[in-house]
């Protein structure tokens, strides 16, 4: 039985990748050094992966930025303003493309599917000029090859990279980059040709579109694409690989009907019906290329359960055809267990980073055929039932709680016009009240102290002393500015998700379990294990600290169910929205113990509320539903005169608008500067809004410092679709990335803008 990977993880074990990266663009090392790094990270990559015995080993899934941006080379689909004269695409181009230049701004990044990896969105109108521009695909296949490892180069495929396209600046906005298909494919042409002369007797063509919801005519753009490849095609064998989900059944009865395809890939861990699709009928003679391994999750793989699904998709394919693989590209778990030494040995055995997929991928292999590693299938087995068992995994209670919240409904009792009476009663605010998001700069200071006080160098006193304070210093600053509602500016916190998550029970850290976000930029999820307690309250005694400064409003600060959950690595034991009422009730009870230490307005982040919604059309009513069930059973046991806030990292939710006012916040904070008009939009077509609103008035991505006549004005457009009492003026999030020199100022002009508005209002 062979075995088969995706796609590995590039950043290397220790982010060897990141760092030779930014030290490339900081012009502290050559473009050779970077080379060099990149070279030793995909040389031992292919060595583990065939000393792991993997038959079918990827290339080109290593990328210097990103595959799509590759892809976006190799075609020579350069936008205009990068001034790319031809040849082979640099890194000058390349890097400029990633992340714009002295004069440039970058191409847009958007989320990759619904992982938390960012691709670069190619730009295409119907003047764009196609050409062979980039050999990445072929040179590393040569590579590999002279390394000794034969392996299966990847491309993104030709009708998943046109739908993930967008029409460039300029280009009317209904013209199709789908049209650009008969463009596109002489160039795949001339890759194909010479993956074959070089050696290649299998190409992986990557198309996870299939997975989404697809009209007909971008289904046909599939059959068209393959049956105009087919004669190049001829003499290799073709793998259309899927991934994040299973295919609506239309789509897989498409697929395996391609001309000139010898295998399909399918995951068989998000793809609930991926087995039934494959029961109900599969082309004799092709191959199964079987995720049974999960590539978006950390945890080691139920070895005797894979066997038994293994067993009976040999039945249907045949033993020759079925192939062990991961359920998608690696890309988006950890890299390597060996380098946690700080998880326990318990903890340690219950999981897998990719590293230790690709053993079990080719155990799996090898037990199919007999031979099985007994030693290593034991453990397995051993490792499961801990899992099972383990009291740190079980807690009765929580359990109990969390599962008797299902099917009820949470909401405060009042409408929400009349707590916002209520509020307004007790905090006496201006008409357009202003406040931040959070976060104040973190400076290298405070991140010293946080360090040294968690290694322990300093006492928790002289901690405590140190944030008061920052704290202090960000108080009085606000006062200084006028703020309305004040914030005390997390000092404390080094992450939104990691600082609640070190407080819960249930939670644990790796050392280096990082996975790539974009480009150089690695995040590094919690474990969320074990059912989700809180031991004890977690911000009540910063945020109390800091209410007593000041006579002004002091913000609670929280970060919400759903957003610590879209963040984490989540367990695979019980279903997501178990997990998530576990953690909205630990945020409920620290509600609670905010307004009894006389918090009056808690703002609970819900930055990743988004980010979660599935693929796929038909689950994203469920997934809504419980999401916001979550979030409001954090705070339905508040009085009337608390005022709950919240806070979003993105302004298109003009589809999700209605989950957003199911909410039932108090007031919501969004970003929105760069893209006021998609927002306004929303309220513009008629949607009703009666809670608190603050759109962000300036971007806080920017070093840029924007006048108080700009800020004016944008609330001026604001004010004409949304009603006066209503609206808030605050940035667009937190300002932890920033620098003082520019906060100050920028916050005295959002002040003075509310200002003046309000003599004129
Ligand atoms: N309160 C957080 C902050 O200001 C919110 C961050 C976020 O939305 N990503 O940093
Ligand atoms: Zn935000």
């Amino acid at each position: 039985m062979a075995s088969h990977i995706v796609g590995y993880p590039r950043m290397g074990p220790k982010r060897e990748l990141k760092f030779a990266l930014e030290s490339f663009w900081d012009k502290k090392s050559g473009a050779e050094d970077l080379q060099m790094v990149a070279a030793n990270l995909r040389s031992s990559i292919w060595k583990q992966m065939a000393s792991a015995g993997i038959k079918y080993i990827p290339s080109n899934t290593f990328s210097c930025y990103d595959q799509v941006l590759d892809t976006t080379a190799m075609l020579g689909a350069v936008p205009p303003r990068y001034n790319w004269t031809g040849g082979e695409i640099g890194f000058d181009t390349y890097f400029s493309m990633a992340r714009g230049n002295a004069s440039l701004p970058a191409m847009e990044m958007t989320k990759w599917f619904d992982t938390n990896y960012h691709f670069i969105v190619p730009e295409l109108g119907p003047e764009t000029k196609f050409s062979y521009a980039s050999h990445k695909a072929v040179t590393e296949y040569k590579e590999a090859k002279e390394l000794g490892v034969d392996t299966v180069p990847v491309l993104v495929g030709p009708v998943s990279y046109l739908l993930l396209s967008k029409p460039a600046k300029g280009v009317d906005k209904s013209f199709s980059p789908l049209s650009l298909l008969g463009k596109v494919l002489p160039v795949y042409k001339e890759v194909v040709a010479e993956l074959k002369a070089a050696g290649a007797s299998w190409i992986q063509f990557d198309e996870p579109t299939l997975v989404k919801d697809l009209d007909s005519h971008q289904l046909q753009a599939f059959t068209q694409a393959y049956t105009e490849l087919e004669s190049s095609l001829s003499g290799v064998n073709v793998l259309i690989e899927t991934y994040f989900a299973d295919l609506p059944a239309e789509t897989y009865k498409t697929v395996t009907a391609l001309k000139g395809v010898t295998g399909f890939g399918f995951d068989l861990v998000r793809g609930s019906k991926t087995l039934d699709l494959i029961k109900g009928g599969f082309p004799s003679g092709k191959y199964l290329f079987a995720g049974v391994v999960d590539g978006r999750n950390i945890w080691a793989n139920d070895l005797a359960a894979s066997v038994s699904t293994l067993q009976a998709l040999e039945g249907i394919v045949g033993k020759d055809k079925l192939v062990v693989s991961t359920s998608c590209s690696l890309l988006h778990t950890a890299v390597d267990l060996v380098n946690e030494t700080k998880l326990d040995d318990e903890i340690k055995s219950w999981l897998a980073f990719a590293a230790q997929k690709i053993v079990e991928v080719n155990a799996l292999a090898k037990a199919l055929v007999g031979q099985k590693d007994e030693a290593f299938f034991s453990a397995n087995a051993a490792a499961q039932a801990s899992r099972k068992s383990s009291p740190r995994v079980t807690n009765e209670a929580v359990q109990k709680a969390a599962s008797a919240l299902q099917g009820s409904d949470h909401r405060r009792a009042t409408n929400v016009s009349a707590r916002l009476d209520a509020q307004q009663k007790k905090l006496n605010l201006p008409i357009l009240p202003t406040t931040t998001i959070g976060s104040f700069p973190q400076t290298m200071d405070l991140r010293r102290v946080r360090r040294e006080y968690k290694a322990k160098k300093i006492s928790e006193d002289e901690y405590v002393k140190a944030i008061k304070e920052e704290i202090s210093k960000v108080v009085k600053l606000q006062e200084d500015l006028d703020i309305d509602v004040l914030v005390h500016g997390e000092p404390e916190r080094n992450d939104m998700v990691e600082y609640f998550g070190e407080q819960l029970s249930g939670f644990a850290f790796s050392a280096n379990g990082w996975v790539q976000s974009y480009g150089s930029r690695c995040v590094k999820p919690p474990i969320i294990y074990g059912d989700v307690s809180r031991p004890k309250a977690m911000t009540v005694f910063w945020s109390s600290m800091a209410q007593s400064m000041t006579s002004r409003p002091m913000k609670g600060m929280l970060t919400g169910p759903v957003t610590i959950l879209n963040w984490s690595f989540v367990r695979n034991d019980q279903p997501r929205f178990e997990t998530c009422y576990q953690i909205a009730l630990a945020i409920k009870d620290e509600v609670e113990d905010l307004e009894k230490a006389g918090i009056n307005v808690i703002q609970i982040d819900e930055a990743a509320l988004r980010e979660g919604l599935p693929l796929r059309k038909s689950e994203e009513a469920f997934y809504l539903e419980w999401a916001v069930h979550s979030f409001r059973i954090t705070n339905c046991g508040v009085q009337d005169t608390t005022q709950i806030h919240t806070h979003m990292c993105y302004s298109n939710f003009n589809d999700i608008i209605h989950s957003i006012i199911d909410m039932d916040a108090d007031v919501i904070t969004i970003e929105n500067s760069r893209s006021d008009e998609k927002l306004l939009s929303v309220f513009r077509e008629g949607v009703k809004y009666g809670a608190g609103i603050g759109p962000g008035v300036y971007d806080i991505h920017s070093p840029r410092i924007p006048s108080t006549e700009e800020i004016a004005d944008r609330i001026n457009k604001m004010l004409a679709v949304l009603e006066t009492n209503i609206l808030w003026v605050n940035p667009d999030c937190g300002l932890k990335t920033r620098k003082y020199a520019e906060v100050n100022p920028a916050l005295t002009n959002m002040v003075a803008a509310a200002k003046l508005l309000r003599t004129e209002l």
